[in-house]
């Protein structure tokens, strides 16, 4: 037999062709199907694809065919709706967790002199490329969204994101009826003099410090974020007045327990706070950050170093 133009680039196009008669049996199967299934034209040809590829998805792909069978259109899949049919390798080395070849089909009839469908000619495009390339993106699109939401010098989160979810809280208190949240201001105490004593960076390492220290104490659902120079917010979801005052107390401990070692110097650090939860009459976030820093102001007020609550009761010293 001598090769046609159109048989050559039947054979060595680089996509997959094949051709399947009414009882799903191989009529065609170019190279770039032999190539990666392993196994080559004259094995399958005249056989049922089901029996030769029993992982293909066969309820599903009788139907696609049968419909180009009976309707004379066009049929397609997209990787998106089926990442593939064919459990074939391919051989990107950079694969962004893509684990087999991504396959696009085109489903075509091949009609006869009388217009009978006779065959259906399936293409297959290697559509790994994309594939990889909108997983690679999507991962850099959730680093840069997790970064934009952190505070560059301490790593928690930052103010943009704690109001965000401040109102998250306070949508949520309004569509549950769930028990209300409470938040907790915190400002280091006379930083400005750490600054000025220690220098600068001793003053930056001191604001990283604090935010290690009170990480370990916080429960799964606690948000903590740096709120703007030495002052850090923490939302306590479901935490009454109560309960959030006994975590700022367990912070302030954390916080001023031992001094901090920066190079030579050993600084000691002490935090005021003040908390205030979501309760009526507020009704939105401003409030209850606003409680909360008139209970700080109480705190600075009172001598530093305590917890107080809004509204004001008897403050605890240290
Ligand atoms: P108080 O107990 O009343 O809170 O006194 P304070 O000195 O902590 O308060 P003040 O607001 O006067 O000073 C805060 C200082 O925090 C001043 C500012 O230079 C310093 N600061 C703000 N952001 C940073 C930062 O990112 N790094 C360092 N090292 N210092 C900062
Ligand atoms: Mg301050
Ligand atoms: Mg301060």
């Amino acid at each position: 037999m001598t090769e046609s133009p159109a048989d050559f680039i039947v054979s060595e196009i680089n996509a997959g062709i094949f051709m399947l008669d009414r009882q799903y049996r191989v009529l065609l199967w170019n190279r770039f199907m032999a190539q990666h299934s392993d196994l080559d034209a004259e094995t399958v040809i005249g056989r049922n694809l089901f029996e030769l590829f029993p992982d293909l998805p066969q309820k599903w792909l009788v139907k696609k065919i049968d419909s180009v069978f009976v309707l004379k259109n066009f049929a397609f899949t997209s990787w998106e709706q089926r990442p593939y049919l064919f459990r074939f390798r391919h051989n990107r080395p950079i694969t962004g967790g893509i684990d087999y070849m991504r396959q696009n089909f085109t489903f075509m009839p091949m009609r006869n002199a009388q217009g009978e469908v006779e065959a259906v000619v399936v293409t297959l495009l290697d559509a790994t490329d994309s594939a990889i390339y909108q997983t690679m993106m999507q991962a850099a699109m959730r680093k840069l969204e997790e970064s934009s939401n952190r505070d560059g010098l301490t790593g928690v989160f930052n103010r943009r994101y704690i109001d965000t979810r401040i109102f998250d809280e306070i949508q949520r208190i309004g569509r549950y009826q769930a028990a209300p949240f409470s938040v907790v201001l915190l400002d280091l105490d006379h930083f400005k003099r750490i600054n000025d004593t220690y220098g600068h960076l001793a003053g930056d390492e001191v604001l990283r410090e604090v935010a290690r220290r009170v990480l370990p104490g916080l429960r799964e659902p606690d948000v903590f974020g740096r709120y703007g120079g030495e002052e850090f917010i923490l939302i306590l979801p479901q935490t009454d007045l109560e309960g959030a005052r006994s975590a700022a107390e367990r912070i302030r401990f954390a916080i001023g327990a031992e001094a901090i070692v920066c190079g030579e110097q050993h600084i000691q650090v002490t935090a005021s706070l003040g908390v205030a939860s979501f309760l009526p009459p507020f009704s939105s976030a401003a409030e209850v950050t606003q409680a909360a820093d008139e209970a700080l102001y109480q705190s600075k007020h009172n001598g530093r170093n305590r917890v107080s609550v809004y509204p004001a009761q008897q403050s605890q010293t240290g």
